[in-house]
């Protein structure tokens, strides 16, 4: 994996040292001398991710990260706070600045290569997201401005997994009463929580010692649907070996023991804050999926998905021999249902329509509105004369069914005309296609012979 960095410090030979030591690691390096220069070239360049020297003359790096994070777009950029000051409080204000993560000067290589790794593995997983995203609003079917998380004011909920009672005691009291937290000692027990809950947060104390954490952090990564959940590590200070393995297996973020307060609370929000980007990205994909195929007034299929499906039903209905059947249904004179009732009337007949249609498929059925007042049913393994019997039934309930309109006054009939259509009547070049067409000629004359009756195509 490689990844472009941006390395910003004021002095010429500190911005060298790290570029060789990152090129030496076949990472392509962008270098940067102020804040200005950093915040113009992460916008200009698009780096995975920069690493900020925290004292410079002019804008500081507190000043540059807080201007990266807020313009929307560099705001998805980790940025790496580097600094020469081991001082807690640095550290704070460098996260409420929206930094993710710190290197103290002189920078470590292993320190520095799986800081790097982790976090710029963890943006291609977002701009993997945030490219479908982008893909599905190019199409048209998610609404604009939601890229915004909404649950942000939702309690979070973390897991402390830790065999230490005590321990998690107290850490549960660091974490004060914004958050929901439970605690587990038994690992086992923790991984089935953690896979049935979706937490927005699990620490893990890396001191356990009823099984090996290491396993059990790389357990949650293998699980589809933990595989995003952050996980925050709590190591020995020194334990440089062990660190390096969880942060290669996967881990979000670490904290040393003995744990600072404020920086325990900053860093939880930022894998929270995370959590809930990368949530967000996920719900609105699948939301933009679902719109994609669906007809926004009845939610039915619509012809796109249609079009898409139908010819693997008709593959199947070839291979395993058995009938698929067709329906074109279509509401009889509409037209004169809008013009003597308004447009409105006309789309709660149709939303009616579209229900008793659900309501009389079968789920293996593929049902889909067709056009503005056709639909068409897609139904596997049945006969011609099955579908008949089903279409013959809808027809008769439509007929039945009276429709009240202004406040009760008034009731309103509508009928519908129904062609049907079989694979079994189709010869040996028969194709989807076809056998829409054989159907729609079935509904033409199912119009043509007066309307309100259903009729199958010859054989
Ligand atoms: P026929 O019995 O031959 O099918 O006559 P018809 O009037 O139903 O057929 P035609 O195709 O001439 O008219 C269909 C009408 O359906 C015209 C159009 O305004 C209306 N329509 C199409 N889509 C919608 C919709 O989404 N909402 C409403 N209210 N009307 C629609
Ligand atoms: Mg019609
Ligand atoms: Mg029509």
């Amino acid at each position: 994996m490689t990844a472009r960095v941006l390395v910003v410090d004021d002095l010429e030979p500190n911005v060298k040292l790290l570029e060789a030591k990152l090129r030496a690691e076949y990472f392509d390096v962008i270098t940067a001398f102020s804040g200005r220069e950093a915040v113009d070239k992460a916008k200009a360049e698009q780096p995975d991710i920069v690493l900020l020297d925290v004292m410079m003359p002019g804008m500081d790096g507190f000043e540059a990260c807080r201007l990266i994070k807020h313009a929307p777009e560099t705001a998805h950029i980790p940025v790496v706070m580097v600094t020469a000051l081991e001082q807690p409080a640095d550290r704070v204000a460098g996260l409420e600045a929206g930094a993710d993560d710190f290197l103290t000067k002189p920078v470590e290589d292993v320190a520095l290569f799986a800081r790097v790794r982790s976090l710029t593995r963890l943006k291609m997983m977002t701009d993997e997201l945030r490219l479908r995203y982008a893909t599905s609003k190019g199409l048209g079917v998610v609404e604009p401005g939601v890229l915004e998380p909404d649950r942000d004011d939702e309690e979070p909920r973390i897991l402390i997994i830790d065999d230490q009672a005590e321990q998690a005691q107290k850490l549960r009291g660091n974490l004060g009463p914004a958050c929901q937290v439970s605690i587990e000692g038994d690992p086992e027990v923790a991984m089935a929580r953690v896979r049935a809950a979706n937490f927005d947060l699990v620490i893990i104390n890396m001191a356990i010692e009823a099984i090996d954490p290491l396993r059990l952090c790389s357990s949650i990564r293998s699980f589809e649907e933990t595989r995003l959940t952050p996980i925050l590590t709590i190591v020995r200070q020194g334990d440089t070996r062990k660190l390096v393995r969880a942060l290669d297996i996967g881990v979000n973020d670490y904290l040393s023991r003995p744990v600072d307060k404020n920086e325990l609370t900053a860093r939880v929000a930022t894998q929270i804050r995370r959590k809930r980007y990368i949530d967000h990205l996920r719900s609105s994909f699948q939301q933009s999926l679902e719109m994609a195929v669906t007809d926004e007034l009845t939610g039915l299929y619509n012809r796109r998905y249609l079009a898409s499906h139908l010819s693997a039903m008709f593959d199947r209905a070839f291979w395993t021999g058995r009938p698929l059947s067709v329906m074109v249904l279509d509401l009889d004179h509409f037209k004169s249902v809008n013009d003597t009732h308004g447009h409105d009337v006309g789309d709660r007949v149709i939303r009616e329509f579209a229900e008793r249609v659900r309501n009389s498929v079968r789920g293996i059925d593929l049902a889909c509105r067709y056009g503005g007042e056709e639909f068409l049913i897609a139904m596997p393994d049945t006969e011609k004369e099955a579908a008949r019997i089903v279409a013959e039934r809808l027809r008769l309930e439509v007929a039945g069914h009276k429709l009240l309109i202004n406040s009760g006054r008034d009731e309103l009939k509508v009928t519908v005309s129904i062609g049907i259509a079989s694979t079994e009547d189709g010869s040996k070049d028969d194709t989807p296609q076809r056998l829409i067409k054989r159907a729609d000629d079935a509904l033409y004359a199912a119009k043509s012979g007066g309307r309100n009756r259903v009729v199958a195509a010859a054989a």
